[in-house]
This record gives C-alpha cells, structure tokens and sequence, in this order.
C-alpha cells in the first residue's frame, strides 16, 4: 500500500509538473485549471489514497464501477465527476453521489436526470458534451451533440429543477476535421463557450484534455483537464 501511495504521489507530481508548466507557457495562473482524476477501473483504496495526497475532484464513466466506489469514499472532501456516455435507466443511481454530469448529451437524459435529482433533493451540475466529430445536429460516435445541439440542450438544462448548467465538455476526436489537432479542436470548443455564456453567463466550466493533451486544453483555455492514466497507470482493461 506505501508502494502505491509513492506511485501515486510521484505521478501526481508530475501531472501537476506538466499542468504548471502549460500554465506558465499558456500565461494562465495555475488556479485557473482544475484537475480531476479520472479514477475508473481503479479501486475504492486508489481513491482513498488520492484524497489524502490532496486529490478534490475524481471522475467515474460507468455507474456500476463507480456507485459502490463513491459509497465506500462516502467520508472524504470529494467532487464526484460523471463523464461517461449515460442510459437514462441510470440517472436515478448516478444522481445519488455525481456531483456533476459532463456527458450530458440529449434532451430525455436532461428531462430524466432532472425527474431524479428532484426526487434525490440533489442539485446536479451538467455539462453539455460537444461532439467535434459529428455533424452539426448530429451525435458523435463516443457520445456528445454536435455543436448545433448545444443551445436547445442548455436552454432545457437552464430550465430544468434539480439541474445546473455549469458549461461544456468535449473529448479530442479521432475522426473528423480535427482528428489530430487536439488543440484546434479545444480552441473551437473555447468559441462554442464563449458562444454559450452570452445567454449562460455561470456556465463557464471548460472541460477538456486528458493525459495525452492535457497542455493543449490549458493552452486553448480549458478550466477543468480529466486525467486518468498518467496519475493511476495504464487501466488494466478498457474503460
Ligand atoms: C478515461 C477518460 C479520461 C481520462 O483518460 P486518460 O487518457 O486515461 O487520461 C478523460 N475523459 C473521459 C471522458 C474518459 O472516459
């Protein structure tokens, strides 16, 4: 268990190496920039152990991994994230302990997870998540609108009890105009924001980058980098 405390603490290091370098590089205060820890296929003591290394914000993407995970971490000071592609049969378990969903993407998962935060008395942080990859109103292949989609979804989310509109999460797409140019991607995401907060002005959540291009989402502007395998390991199975 110290072994992997130091493991984690050595790679924690580093990402917070590599975030405040992009900050400097980007002009950016480090205070700008939230990391979550994306902590899925990893067990509940990983999670323990981040905490205590000072870790704030973890993110899960399937409900039956992360439900029991958030239960047993129920005692520590964390944000839980939800980031994964959500069936409304599970908004009623995911709005227990999510803090936040970023992948919300479709207006029967906005009606259905604001039906369960109101009857959970919870209030739900949502996301929006843009699809780079998909046709204007269309969705993309790991979820997420496509940017024409957007305002309909937030105007629904800003109306919604039991929901709060906190801004728009993408992941760097693998197919498309942006295949590749991860910063270019992120940099329309920051106009699609931008865009967003004319009729949203609180909904100035960011999320974007991972472990491969967390310094090209702080360069283009992101507020929130979800980093996985660069603190926790390669994950054993896909997830
Ligand atoms: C797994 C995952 C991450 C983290 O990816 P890494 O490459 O392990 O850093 C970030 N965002 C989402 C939506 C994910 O599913």
């Amino acid at each position: 268990m110290t072994e992997r405390r130091d493991q984690l603490a050595a790679n924690l290091a580093k990402v917070e190496e590599r975030i405040t370098a992009a900050c400097v590089a980007a002009g950016r205060k480090r205070e700008e920039v939230t990391l979550i820890v994306v902590t899925k296929t990893y067990p509940a003591s990983d999670v323990r152990v981040l905490s205590e290394l000072g870790v704030r914000h973890v993110a899960e993407n399937k409900d039956q991994d992360a439900a029991p995970k958030a239960d047993e971490c129920s005692d520590l000071p964390l944000t839980w994230h939800f980031v994964g592609q959500l069936q409304t049969n599970k908004a009623r378990s995911v709005v227990r302990y999510a803090d936040l969903v970023q992948s919300v993407d479709r207006p029967k998962l906005v009606t259905t997870l604001s039906n369960e935060a109101v009857r959970a008395g919870r209030e739900v942080g949502c996301l929006i998540q843009v699809a780079l990859d998909a046709e204007e109103g269309g969705r993309g292949d790991r979820g997420g609108v496509g940017p024409g989609g957007i305002e309909e979804l937030a105007d629904l989310v800003a109306g919604s009890p039991g929901l709060r509109l906190d801004g728009l999460m993408t992941v760097a797409p693998l197919t498309g105009p942006y295949a590749g140019r991860e910063q270019a991607a992120f940099e329309r995401l920051m106009v699609l924001s931008t865009a967003l907060r004319r009729a949203h002005p609180a909904a100035n959540m960011v999320s974007a980058g991972m472990s491969a291009d967390l310094e090209q989402a702080v360069a283009a502007g992101a507020t929130h980098v979800r980093v996985g395998t660069a603190v926790l390991g390669v994950r054993p199975r896909l997830g």
